[in-house]
């Protein structure tokens, strides 16, 4: 990948990359395009041997503000309060909702190879009060904070505002307070029925220290305080944060001007849009990153990420479409170019970086990864619907030689993500219904031409027989082009012939799924069929 190459030759110094995400519910799948990113940065850093750290934040004293995972009557009790205050939805596995969906997106981020140095969790830092330098600057300075918003983003903020949201001391909600007066040690603060529409403050107000973790600072200062915090000093952001005046803008601004240190690098990257819908986080629609992965291995899923730039958007639509054994064809594609294959199709520059940062272990053996032997998707799928058939086996003898553990252990991933597509995201075309025990009824459309085809392809064959979908495809084109059949009218004939309709999966792969001895059978059944109907006068 040029991008991460480029960005770490320019490195100067040790290197702190982070992230942190508010854990408010599911994790989709789109939301997993900037930890790869992190990830991918993070390892170009390494290889130049630039000393660097990977953080990712869980900022988990963010108020509840999305009842959609409460139950009723939680809503009113809980809207509002930190998300590590808040219980776990799914009973007691986790100490708070906020461990447990942090721990759900800790545990996707391992499966797609990406482990941090260290998770942090704001719930954790705000009691050490290691923020308080932050919150005292911040307060010190919300004079200069309301004018950065004014100027940056066009928000006016009341007079009395003060960059500081207090935990209420009577019903435990963050969302709900104003701090209007800070005298040096305290703030004072109220906690309004009416701040925000989600949820409602119990009313009280008073004076009170904001320190070791009774009070959290907005979104846009807890930002800008983690980079002075932990010495960040490259951070991607999604499109929607990097827009001009918006939230990194703020942050940037204020990270310069209230506590004094220039922000990090911004990469900033496009969204993932699944089915032309955008993928965020928090409008909670669109796959769930845990179930996407049952049908994308993790390193086609760092691949779907990784093929286009960061700034260029991802258009994906894995559902009743064959977007997923693209996406696994392109993969392959990649790998046989690494390995020095010659390859059908422009390939961006950089394919070789490309593939090696899509691999889950950052150390791979590259050339032995690229090298492996991948059986295509659509076959797989294919052959998973054909009784009896002994995967292995007729994977190797399209390899010609038995199969590695490695090449085993991507067999049966892709067994298992074939699987997985069929029952839940392949189109009908892609269903195969064979029909085994005759010729079908609707054969019976086939015309002469056809008839002709098939005869010369079950001789072709015949003579030598066709290994893998490939060359079963080129052994249809060559037989189609003898008899000058148009290659549409010859698949066809064969969709005809074996599944009883008009259309199908790629004719080659179909036909290199079955039994030898069954296709030229029935190739010679459909063929031969003209010609006691054509001694009839023409089909019954
Ligand atoms: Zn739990
Ligand atoms: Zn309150």
């Amino acid at each position: 990948m040029d991008w991460a190459d480029e960005l770490a030759q320019k490195a100067v110094g040790p290197q702190v990359v982070n992230d942190s995400k508010t854990p408010s519910g599911t994790v989709h799948v789109g939301s997993l395009r900037g930890p790869v990113i992190l990830d991918v940065i993070t390892r170009a850093l390494r290889a130049q041997g630039i000393q660097t750290t990977l953080l990712y934040g869980v900022d988990d004293l963010d108020p509840m503000d999305a009842q959609a995972l409460l139950t009723p009557d939680a809503i009113e009790r809980e809207m509002g309060r930190p998300l590590a205050h808040v219980p776990d939805p799914a009973g007691d596995c986790h100490a708070s909702y906020a461990r447990h969906f942090g721990g759900i997106f800790i545990d996707v981020f391992a499966g797609l190879g990406i482990n941090p140095d260290r998770y942090y969790w704001m719930s954790d830092i705000y009691p050490t009060g290691a923020m308080d330098p932050y919150i005292r600057l911040a307060l010190d300075g919300a004079a200069l904070v309301r004018e950065i918003y004014r100027r940056v983003a066009n928000v006016q903020h009341p007079e009395r505002w003060h960059p500081l949201s207090v935990i209420c001391p009577t019903c435990g909600k963050v969302g709900t307070t104003m701090v209007t007066d800070w005298d040096g040690e305290r703030v004072f603060f109220e906690c309004r029925p009416d701040l925000v529409t989600w949820a409602r403050g119990c009313g009280s107000s008073g004076w009170i220290s904001p320190f070791g973790g009774a009070a959290k600072l907005p979104w846009n200062l807890e930002w800008a305080a983690q980079w002075s915090l932990l010495g960040v000093t490259i951070e991607p952001c999604g499109k929607d944060l990097s827009t001009a005046g918006g939230s990194r803008d703020r942050s940037d601004a204020i990270a310069r001007e209230v506590f004094g240190r220039e922000p990090p690098l911004n990469v900033p990257y496009e969204f993932l849009n699944i089915g032309g819908r955008k993928m965020s986080t928090s409008k909670g629609r669109g796959a769930a990153a845990h179930s996407i992965a049952e049908v994308i291995p993790p390193e086609q899923l760092r691949f779907l990420f990784l093929r286009p730039r960061p700034n260029q958007a991802i258009e994906f639509d894995p559902e009743g479409t064959d977007a997923i054994p693209r996406l696994f064809d392109e993969f392959d594609r990649f790998a046989a170019a690494t390995a020095g294959r010659e390859v059908k199709g422009e390939l961006s520059p950089g394919y070789e970086a490309t593939f090696r940062y899509s691999l889950l272990d950052p150390v791979a053996d590259v050339a032995a990864e690229a090298a492996a032997f991948r059986p295509a998707f659509a076959h797989l799928a294919l052959l998973l619907q054909v009784p009896g058939v002994d995967v292995t086996t007729r994977i190797e003898a399209e390899k010609g030689s038995l199969l590695t553990d490695r090449e085993l252990a991507i067999l049966d991933e892709r067994v298992a993500a074939a699987r997985a597509w069929l029952d839940g995201y392949a189109p009908d075309a892609a269903r195969l219904a064979v029909q085994r025990d005759a010729l079908p009824a609707a054969a019976d459309a086939l015309g002469p031409e056809q008839r002709r085809f098939m005869a010369d392809l079950s001789a072709a064959v015949r003579r030598g027989s066709p290994l893998g979908g490939d060359a079963w495809q080129a052994a249809i084109f060559a037989s189609a082009a003898t008899d000058a059949l148009p290659a549409r009218r010859a698949f066809e004939g064969i969709y005809l012939a074996f599944l009883g309709r008009t259309s199908g999966p790629r004719a080659g792969w179909l036909l290199a799924s079955l039994d030898q001895a069954f296709v030229l059978a029935r190739l010679d059944e459909a063929a031969g069929f003209v010609a006691s109907a054509a001694a009839d006068g023409g089909p019954a």
